[in-house]
């Protein structure tokens, strides 16, 4: 008989403290979550289970971050906060002071004053916040492969139940059909998955990250020239961006933003 049991990450909102985003590139709220590894048998839940660590989300992007419980003076219950700002003074004053560092070192590169080394860190940088988007994506399809595997394990089982209870009442056609049309359907399901789990980092770039990561380096004007050479370094240490973005696509996106961002930039300040 096939036993269902093992581990499983349950994440809990205790709260919510400011920090930077820097896929957003800005202050934001995050909800602070306390990540539980939990026993279970047939997803049944045995205890509370044990703290694995802390995690921060983005209440604006959703992106997730590893966080240390010991960078927060306090973690407030609602975000009740008129700004951003005040849940910074109120939680982590030390975020706007790496703020203004860190808007202050933007500057700099955009008026050339940084290295080619320094400008280099900062794209990198960037593009491996958009990596770990991808990591999270690649964990969480690994979860679902688990769940869908137990499934067709399920599946398989159910069909050698039903099998035996049925072998002394019907005749042998009718139970070979049976077998039949639940192993195809397994090889059809499986096809289905493991060709939908080779293309997902792909779709997941495609359609979901390349756009607003485009958007967040358009900021940073960064040349064709370094896009390729910062996606070669993500590549050479296995990072899934790497492979899969596209130097000339994100160049010319990141040249798009910046026209859009220069056509809206005079219209909201002219007041005619
Ligand atoms: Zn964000």
């Amino acid at each position: 008989m096939l036993i269902i049991h093992g581990q499983y990450q349950r994440p809990r909102v205790l709260g919510y403290v400011a920090d930077y985003c820097a896929h957003c590139r800005d202050l934001k709220a995050f909800a602070y979550k306390e990540i539980r590894l939990v026993s279970h048998l047939y997803f049944i839940p045995l205890g509370r289970g044990k703290v694995q660590g802390q995690a921060i989300t983005c209440t604006t992007c959703g992106t997730m971050f590893e966080a240390e419980a010991s960078r927060y003076r306090n973690v407030l219950p609602s975000l009740m906060m008129a700004s951003v700002e005040e849940l910074a003074h109120a939680t982590n004053p030390q975020a706007l002071v790496e703020m203004a560092e860190r808007l202050e070192r933007e500057a700099r590169m955009l008026a050339g004053e940084l290295s080619a080394q320094d400008r280099m860190q900062i794209i990198v940088e960037q593009l491996l916040v958009g990596d770990l988007q991808v990591q999270a994506r690649k964990a969480q399809v690994h979860f679902d492969l688990r769940s869908i595997l137990i499934l067709l394990a399920l599946i398989v089982d159910g069909t050698a139940v039903l099998c035996v209870l049925l072998s002394n009442t019907t005749t042998s056609g009718f139970l070979s059909d049976v077998v039949t049309i639940a192993v195809v359907l397994v090889i059809i399901l499986f096809g289905a998955l493991v060709h939908s789990l080779a293309t997902d980092p792909a779709r997941f770039i495609r359609r979901k990250l390349r756009e607003p990561l485009a958007k967040s380096l358009a900021t940073l004007s960064p040349s064709l020239d370094e896009l390729t050479a910062a996606l070669l370094y993500l590549k050479q240490h296995k990072r899934t961006l790497g492979k899969e973005l596209d130097p000339r696509w994100l160049y010319n996106a990141t040249l798009a933003n910046q026209a859009s961002e220069n056509m809206m930039g005079p219209a909201k300040v002219n007041p005619g």
